[in-house]
């Protein structure tokens, strides 16, 4: 877990100004909470939704889901969609982008790796197809060992 680091900062920043959307003081909180992780942490919303309760800021899940999207949407988080586990979302940085999941489906605790044959393999087929490639990510469907007793 890397700390987010004052490049990455000033990039947010960047996005927000061009956006013109604004960080609301509720929005900025749901944002702390994931800089306060670090980048390579995943939570969905409802995983937001316990922490900001725990730290006695009363949001009703809808709201958190609606900030999560805007900030995804805003650039602030990555969004990482899962069959079964349903969304998640991490911080966006831009020196932790391309790396892969492995998730579990039956309580989603979620995994990092980082590939380089998962990247070549995609920057070959965008290639081949010639297409602009814009990224690749690969998330493995898994079940860790905890739930496979
Ligand atoms: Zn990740
Ligand atoms: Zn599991």
């Amino acid at each position: 877990m890397r700390p987010s680091s004052t490049p990455a900062d000033a990039s947010l920043q960047q996005e927000l100004h061009q956006d013109g959307r604004r960080l609301t003081p509720q929005r900025r909180k749901v944002l702390d909470l994931f800089k306060h992780r670090g980048s390579g942490c995943h939570l969905s919303a409802e995983e937001v939704h316990q922490q900001l309760s725990a730290l006695e800021t009363k949001v009703s899940l809808a709201t958190v889901y609606r900030t999560l999207r805007l900030l995804a949407d805003m650039g602030f988080l990555q969004e990482l969609e899962l069959k079964e586990g349903g969304r998640r979302f991490e911080l966006a940085v831009d020196d932790h982008r391309d790396h892969h999941h492995v998730v579990c489906i039956r309580c989603g605790r979620t995994e990092e790796f980082e590939s380089e044959s998962v990247l070549k393999a995609g920057a070959e087929a965008a290639q081949k197809f010639g297409f602009q490639l814009l990224e690749s990510s690969l998330n493995v469907r898994a079940i860790c060992s905890r739930c496979q007793t």
